[in-house]
């Protein structure tokens, strides 16, 4: 497609405006979104053993509402923390669908308290997804996702509050496969993610996982990802887009990506092909606010081969990335006496300079029990960061932007 077309296609999405697109049928929009993308539906990958055929890139509920419509019409067909949406809220352009045809997910959290502070708690679980059900007239979810996982191997192993709530769900025919996204928990003395997914997978009822994953990350992710594979266990990439947002805005890198060898190709869409290569990663769940962003993510997931322009952007993204983004890894956290989420603290600056949505970075930010500030400067996490960034100096700067 030219770039006359592409600009076309902009104008007529602009001239709809966001009401209009998102109170559109799925049919009208067609023509728009496979125009916008090049044609065609997103592939499909089965998520583990939950048997679900899903999008390689999956939606989630807060997608702006104009382009949820784009979404479903290019084969976006399963929707993260589903559980916003209530009969009234939920999107024309899935109510107008066949129930059966898309996948939508609840996410359950901890009560009592944060990811970090909150507890499992079995009747809670179990009635706030019932309520949720009622809420949003659908009948049932197709997957129960508890939001931010396992502080350990060894609470996954003896606290069973999350699995009974969804097998007394499931009995009920509110809830179909059980899944969860896991973070990391060094900064309570608990374990990585990969080691609680490791265990999950091989273990246990669990049927999926989603988790920070990106390119350039710890080979520990790559392992997890081939034992997911020979286990048949689900997986999701969540975050896969550091420094994306920043380097958009950045008219120096700008200049640099205009360079012919990166012809073709932009970081999002190079990340988005990359992640795509992986036969072991089901799907992945990438923001987009725009038209310009469905049309960049969408676009390269149609059409996965990865070429050198691709991985020059990378090559430059990374390098863009040292010293300046955080990438979730955890690895300076294990060094920080004074236990401080750094990866939260600098996953909320991520929000604000990335997805340019500074009100919900301030708002996370200050439901922190520790934040930047917290830092003494002992000096422990120096030369522990694999991406080079001072993580210290850049508490402070965080702080300032945050606090
Ligand atoms: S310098 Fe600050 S962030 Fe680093 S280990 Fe010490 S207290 Fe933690
Ligand atoms: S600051 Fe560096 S070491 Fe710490 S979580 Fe981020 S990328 Fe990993």
């Amino acid at each position: 497609m030219t770039h006359e077309e592409r600009n076309l296609n902009r104008r007529e999405f602009i001239r709809l405006g966001a009401a209009g697109v998102a109170a559109a049928s799925v049919g009208d929009l067609s023509g728009l979104a496979a125009e916008a993308v090049g044609g065609g539906k997103l592939p499909k990958r089965r998520y583990g053993r939950t048997g679900l055929e899903i999008s390689r890139l999956v939606g989630a509920a807060d997608w702006s509402r104009s382009i949820i419509p784009l979404a479903v019409a290019s084969g976006v067909n399963y929707w993260h923390k589903a559980q916003k949406w209530t009969a009234e809220t939920m999107p024309e352009a899935l109510k107008q669908q066949p129930r059966e045809s898309y996948y939508l997910e609840v996410v359950v959290d901890r009560v009592g308290g944060d990811h970090n502070h909150g507890r499992i708690d079995e009747e809670q679980h179990y009635q706030f997804v019932k309520e949720s059900v009622k809420n949003s007239g659908l009948g049932y979810y197709d997957v129960f996702k508890f939001h931010f996982g396992y502080h350990s191997i060894k609470e996954a192993k003896t606290n069973h509050g999350m699995v009974r709530a969804f097998e007394r769900l499931k009995r009920e025919g509110l809830v179909r496969h059980l899944a969860l996204s896991q973070h990391h928990y060094n900064n309570l003395g608990g374990d990585m993610a990969w080691e609680i997914l490791g265990y999950l997978a091989e273990h246990s009822a669990y049927e999926a996982g989603q988790f920070f994953y990106t390119y350039g990350d710890r080979k520990e992710l790559q392992e997890l990802l081939e034992l997911a594979g020979r286990k048949d266990f689900g997986t999701i990439a969540m975050k896969t887009m550091g420094g994306v947002g920043r380097a958009a805005q950045d008219p120096k890198f700008q200049k640099l990506l205009a360079e012919s060898r990166f012809k073709g190709s932009t970081p999002a869409a190079a990340m988005v092909r990359w992640l795509g290569a992986n036969s072991n990663l089901s799907a992945a769940v990438v923001s987009m606010k725009s038209f310009g962003e469905f049309q960049e993510n969408v676009g390269a997931a149609m059409r996965l081969a990865m070429g050198p322009h691709d991985r020059s952007a990378l090559g430059l993204l990374s390098s863009y990335n040292k010293g300046l983004t955080c990438l979730l890894c955890s690895q300076c956290v294990s060094r920080c006496p004074e236990h401080i989420g750094i990866a939260d603290v600098f996953r909320y600056e991520r929000y604000a300079r990335d997805y340019q949505d500074l009100s919900r970075a301030r708002r996370e930010y200050a439901a922190l029990t520790k934040n930047g500030t917290s830092c003494v400067g002992c000096g422990d996490c120096v030369d522990s960061c694999p991406h080079e960034i001072d993580v210290a100096a850049k508490l402070k700067e965080v702080h300032r932007l945050l606090g």
